[in-house]
C-alpha cells in the first residue's frame, strides 16, 4: 500500500504563519496544543514556534520536507492545521496545500495521488 502523501512532504508545515487562539493550548483539554511549541502573537492568539520568522518551519514538524516529514503532535495540532486540507483528499483542490508544495519544488498532488494511499 502507498504511503499518505502527507507523510512524504510536510511543505505545508514549513510554509505558512500558524495562528491558534490560546485557549486551543489549554491543559485541560485532553488534545491541547503544546504551550511550550507557541509564542505569543497578541492578547488573544498564539503561534506556533518556527512559523513567525523565516525561514518557517514548524518547531512540531520532524523529518526532513519532501521525503519523510511529519508533525510531531498530529493528535494535538492546532485548528489551523486540521482545516488545512491535502489536495484532492476529497475530491477538493486545495492551493494553500498547492503553493507549499511548490515552494518547496514538489509536484503538485492529483487524485491519482490518492488511488493507493
Ligand atoms: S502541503 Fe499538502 S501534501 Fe504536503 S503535508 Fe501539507 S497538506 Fe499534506
Ligand atoms: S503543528 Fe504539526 S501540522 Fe501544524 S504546522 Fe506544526 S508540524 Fe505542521
Amino acid at each position: 500500500m502507498a504511503v499518505h502523501p502527507c507523510l512524504s512532504c510536510g511543505a505545508c508545515c514549513a510554509a505558512y504563519r500558524v495562528v491558534l487562539h490560546w485557549s486551543e493550548t489549554d491543559p485541560s483539554l485532553e488534545l491541547h496544543t503544546p504551550a511550550e511549541l507557541t509564542e505569543p502573537l497578541d492578547p488573544h492568539r498564539v503561534v506556533m514556534r518556527g512559523t513567525y520568522s523565516a525561514p518557517v518551519r514548524c518547531q512540531a514538524l520532524r523529518g526532513v520536507v519532501g521525503r519523510d516529514a511529519h508533525c510531531g503532535i498530529y493528535a494535538q495540532r492546532p485548528s489551523p492545521c486540521r482545516d488545512l486540507q491535502p489536495a484532492w483528499l476529497h475530491g477538493e483542490a486545495s492551493p494553500q496545500c498547492d503553493r507549499a508544495r511548490q515552494a518547496h519544488g514538489l509536484a503538485p498532488l492529483d487524485p491519482s495521488s490518492w488511488r493507493a494511499a
